[in-house]
């Protein structure tokens, strides 16, 4: 009998949103079987999920430790070539990008131009990567899903409206651990301060970036690529509750809002099943208990991540790759205590202003500007240090 269920091809599927796909694909057995797994280095780990879903195949992006012995029978692949081969296995329809950062921009490619379902998380990758994902998606005919919840949300909300109808996009920041701490207090922030998020559960890279508001630019970078949106009309705006998880308001007068409590696994759900809804156990959202609904602007001038990320989205070219690579440099240096966290922003700044935008057509280009921002961000952190 052949299996009409829909392959899934994980990409980081020992991280945050890759556990979360895993939960979501267990409860719909009937509709997906996963094909490949993909992790960096936790070769246990990844061997533990392996014997739990027996996918096809595994990918270690890293050469295991010494010694690791696989309980897992199945076939083992290393290498981080493997991961862009994995997004275009053969029987892959869905492929779910959920590695972290510039390392998953190979496999965005591989998706889009090899006709896949991309279920993107990893923003990094289309921030960074820009003009080219647009265009192998266009050329590969295949879809780009958002997971990240905002642009699931204007996903939800678009219902494929086309972007002359949109007249503002309105994307809602949790505003992170630090919405209301005073800017002199920002020096001595730690970076267990820094991970301790208020309502999302995330890797931490993300976690230090929602602390920042990077991650507020990189995804107004990102709605802008995915929903061909001009910068001017696209607003962001501090939602505590993370209830409302973005707006679309229309040419026509009307706004309208995707709700729901966070969690990551209703995005990964739509992403895989959409335009379809399939049955899901969540709590559903209570307007009297889940109320007020508070809203309250962007404190941009305390958050200068904001601010620097949406203007290298502007520039355009490789700025936005520029940015991204500073970004996950000094995030690496403050999470090993080696950069305060306003140095994070220092350090992006200095190298965004000695980085001329420059125009994107191949991926040459964009490897060319994360190796310069790289090596300046790790020199700036050196001397802010
Ligand atoms: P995470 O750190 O928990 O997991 C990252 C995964 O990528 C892991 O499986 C890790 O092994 C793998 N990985 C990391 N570096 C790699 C490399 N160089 N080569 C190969 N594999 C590598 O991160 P996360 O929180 O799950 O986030 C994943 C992506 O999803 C990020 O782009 C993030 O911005 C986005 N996202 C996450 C959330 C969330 O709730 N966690 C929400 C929205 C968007
Ligand atoms: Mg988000």
């Amino acid at each position: 009998m052949t299996d009409r269920r829909t392959g899934v091809t994980l990409l980081g599927a020992t991280g945050s949103i890759g556990r979360s796909t895993l939960r979501v694909v267990a409860r719909h057995p009937d509709r997906y079987r996963i094909v490949a797994l993909t992790g960096a280095r936790r070769a246990d780990t990844l061997d533990s999920l392996a014997r739990d879903v027996d996918p096809d195949f595994v990918v270690l992006a890293h050469e295991p430790s010494a010694g690791f012995e696989p309980r897992w029978p199945g076939e083992w692949r290393y290498g981080p070539e493997q991961l862009a081969a994995a997004a275009t296995g053969v029987e892959a329809g869905i492929v779910v990008n959920a590695l972290v950062g510039y390392a998953g921009l190979e496999s965005t490619l591989a998706a889009l131009g090899a006709g896949r379902r991309l279920a993107l998380a990893n923003k990094e990758s289309l921030v960074a990567g820009g003009e080219l994902v647009l265009e192998a998606w266009r050329a590969g005919g295949g879809e780009l899903v958002p997971v990240d919840s905002e642009h699931s949300a204007i996903h939800q909300c678009l219902v494929g409206r086309p972007p002359e109808e949109i007249s503002r996009l309105i994307l809602t920041a949790s505003g992170g651990p630090f919405r209301s701490l005073p800017a002199d207090r920002f020096a001595s922030i730690k970076p267990e301060d820094a991970l301790a998020h208020p309502t999302w559960s995330m890797g931490d890279k993300i976690t230090v970036d929602s602390a920042t508001l990077a991650n507020k630019a990189l995804e107004v970078i990102e709605a802008h690529l995915l929903f061909g949106v001009p910068y001017d009309r696209i607003d962001v705006v501090v939602h505590p509750p993370s209830i409302v998880h973005s707006f679309v308001e229309f040419r026509d007068g009307s706004t309208i809002a995707q709700m729901g409590h966070p969690s990551m696994e209703i995005p990964i759900l739509y992403a895989l099943s959409a335009p379809e809804r399939l049955p899901n156990e969540f709590r559903p959202f209570d307007p009297i208990a889940d109320g007020p609904l508070e809203f309250e602007p962007v404190r941009e001038a305390e958050f200068p991540m904001f601010g620097l990320g949406v203007a290298a989205g502007r520039a355009g070219g490789t700025q936005p790759a520029a940015y991204n690579a500073a970004n996950e440099v000094a995030v690496r240096a403050f999470l090993d205590h080696q950069l305060s966290f306003p140095g994070i922003a220092a350090v992006v700044e200095k190298v965004l202003t000695h980085m001329e935008p420059r125009p994107v057509s191949s991926l040459e280009d964009v490897e060319a500007a994360d190796v310069e921002a790289r090596s300046r961000a790790r020199e700036a952190a050196r001397t802010l240090s």
